[in-house]
This record gives C-alpha cells, structure tokens and sequence, in this order.
C-alpha cells in the first residue's frame, strides 16, 4: 500500500514509519521539521520505498495514497504553546486538508487525536464516552480544542462524505527519539539526571500521568487503521504514576545523586489521567506489553547516548 505518514520526522511518526517500511509499504513521509528532525527518518532516505516531503499541512496538497496517518501537529505544551495560533491552524486547517485530501482519493484517514480532549477531567479513569471538561480559552485550548474540532471534522466528513476515517485518542506516550528540549515529563527527567542538574517536579508532583512506549502505541495505531471500527479508541498503558513517583523512579535509575526542587504548577494541568482502554481490548485485541521500568531503561540509553555524543 502507499500510505502517507504526516509528521512522519517527529517521535511516533519515525517510529511508525520504521514499521511501515519493515512491512513493506510505499511510505510517504509529510513533515515541516517544526519538532521534527532528518536523523529520526535518515535511514530511510535512499530507500525507493521512501519518499520525503518538506511542506506545511495548513497548505493544501495533492497526492495519490491509499492510507494516511495523520500525526502532524507539536504535541507538547512547551511547543504547542509556542506559537499557540499556529497549532490551532495546524489542527483545523491541517486536519481539514488532510480530510479533503482523503475525499479525492478515497483513501482511509487515521487522526491522532489526544487524552487532552478530557481536560481535567472528572471521571476516572477516562472512557471514550466521556465528553470532557476543557477550558476553551486557556493556555492548552489551543491544543485540546484543536485536537477535539480536528475530530469533530473526521466524524462531519464521515457523516458528509463518506471519508474513511479512524480516530485514536493517544494518551502520554514516550520513547527514544523524543527531543532533548522536547519539554514533556519523560524527557525532561531523563535529560536533567543525566545531566546532573535537578528534576523539576511542577506543583507538588501528586497529579498522576499513565505512560505507554511507543513500540506499544505504533501496534494501537495499525491495528486501528486495519481494523474495522472507527473509533475514537483511547491508546494508552494504564499504568497510573504521580509525577512525583516518576521523578523518583527516573533519579533512582539514572543519578541518585540528583536533586528534586519543585516549580509552580502550569495553568490548566491535569490533575489525574488514565486511559480505560476496554474497547481497545475489545475491538483491536490490543494492549500494552511493554512495561514502565523496561521502557524507561530503553528510552535512558537513547538519551544517554545522544547526551554523551556532543
Ligand atoms: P512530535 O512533535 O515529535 O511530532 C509532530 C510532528 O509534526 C513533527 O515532526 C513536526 O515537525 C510535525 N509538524 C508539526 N506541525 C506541522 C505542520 N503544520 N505541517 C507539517 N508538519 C508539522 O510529537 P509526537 O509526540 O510524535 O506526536 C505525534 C502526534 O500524536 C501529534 O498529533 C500529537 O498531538 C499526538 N499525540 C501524542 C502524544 C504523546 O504523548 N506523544 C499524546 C497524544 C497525542
Ligand atoms: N511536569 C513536571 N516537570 C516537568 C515537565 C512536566 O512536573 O519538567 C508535569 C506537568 O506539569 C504535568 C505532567 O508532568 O503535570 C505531564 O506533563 P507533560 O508536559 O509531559 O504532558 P501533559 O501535561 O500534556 O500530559
């Protein structure tokens, strides 16, 4: 199959592409390096299978493809809030050429939607009939609303014009790859141990988070586009950790000897998050194998090597 990959340079893209080449398939890899990198997609480059475009998806695009995962969009909040008026194009306009593009070839559609479209949410765990509970004018709306009109346009375009679609709702996710300055938990931790300065635990580190590796996500991602059912499926390990827990794991595992100091809580911040993950279960037969302790370790030696490099 020829199957697009948008955001195809940033951490679960390189890692799902890895996979889709493995497999055999004419991969196209869509990307404007915003998180993304070459090094994460390099080996792939002189493959005949592989081709590489540099364009922005708020952009229109025209191409012959049979599948798209659409991935395409910064996904941490140090990123996302960057330059919070172009993620939210990039959600909307994006998604929708993205959409359209869909509708003229007659290709299936796979939407990497988020956990954040829950906000802070009420219920827990959270299931995929939970409506949420977003503040639509904070400084993660422009994230969580993106994510939550990107799917209200998958279903319109369902409902309207038939397009294929598939929506997963990908909670916290980590792995080799993520960028040193990515900003997220995971790679914050890791970095700063290795580093020897302190781990910064914001607000009193008792919020809780659910951490999936990547190899476990990118299974969630094809058994979705494959299977039957649209969707939205919550991906994530249920596995559920305060930040504090986390920062004490990682320190325990990299640098005893690093500190832990405290920062204020960011505006908005989800104070508990975990996937319920039955229908997942039910309908893709999927689940999470890869341990917390196990992940951490690999994602470490990743780190550590790129860290010591330079
Ligand atoms: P990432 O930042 O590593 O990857 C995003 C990629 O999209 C990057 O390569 C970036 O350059 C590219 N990109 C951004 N804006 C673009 C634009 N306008 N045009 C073209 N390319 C653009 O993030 P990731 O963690 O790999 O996330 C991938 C997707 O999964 C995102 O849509 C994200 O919202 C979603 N997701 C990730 C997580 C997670 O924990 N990693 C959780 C929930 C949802
Ligand atoms: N966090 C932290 N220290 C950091 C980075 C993040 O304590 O250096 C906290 C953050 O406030 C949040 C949790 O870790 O409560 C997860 O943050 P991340 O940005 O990884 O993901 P998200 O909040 O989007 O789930």
């Amino acid at each position: 199959m020829r199957i697009l990959v948008t955001g195809g340079a940033g951490f679960i893209g390189s890692h799902l592409i890895d996979r889709l080449m493995a497999d055999g398939h004419d991969v196209i890899c869509l990307d404007n390096f915003y998180t993304g990198h070459k090094r994460n997609i390099l080996k792939w480059m002189d493959s005949p299978f592989f081709e590489f475009i540099r364009h922005d998806i708020t952009e229109p695009i025209r191409l012959e493809v049979d599948q798209i995962y659409h991935l395409a969009c910064p996904a941490s909040p140090v990123h996302y809030q960057y330059n919070p008026v172009k993620t939210v194009k990039t959600s909307f306009m994006g998604t929708m050429n993205m959409l359209g593009l869909a509708k003229r070839v007659k290709a299936r559609l796979l939407m990497a939607s988020t956990s954040e479209i829950y906000g802070d949410p009420n219920i827990h765990p959270q299931t995929e009939e939970y409506w949420g509970n977003v503040n639509t004018i904070g400084i993660r709306s422009c994230y969580d609303e993106g994510k939550r009109v990107a799917e209200t346009l998958c279903f319109d375009y369902h409902r309207q014009n038939n397009v294929d679609i598939r929506v997963a709702r990908i909670f916290n996710t980590y792995g080799p790859r993520m960028l040193e300055n990515d900003g997220r938990v995971v790679s914050n931790f890791i970095v700063q141990s290795l580093r020897g300065i302190p781990l910064t635990v914001y607000g009193d580190g008792s919020q809780t988070r659910s951490f999936c590796y990547v190899s476990d996500l990118v299974e969630g991602l094809m058994r979705l586009m494959n299977g039957e059912h649209i969707g939205p499926v919550n991906l994530g390990n249920p596995g559920e950790y305060t930040i504090l827990e986390l920062a004490q794991k990682i320190q325990g595992m990299v640098n005893p000897d690093a500190e832990i100091i405290f920062k204020p809580l960011p505006q908005d911040d989800p104070k508990q998050r975990q996937p319920d993950i039955t229908r997942a279960k039910t309908w893709l037969g999927w689940e999470p194998t890869v341990p917390l302790d196990e992940g951490l370790k690999l994602t470490i030696e990743d780190f550590r090597s790129r860290i010591t490099a330079h």
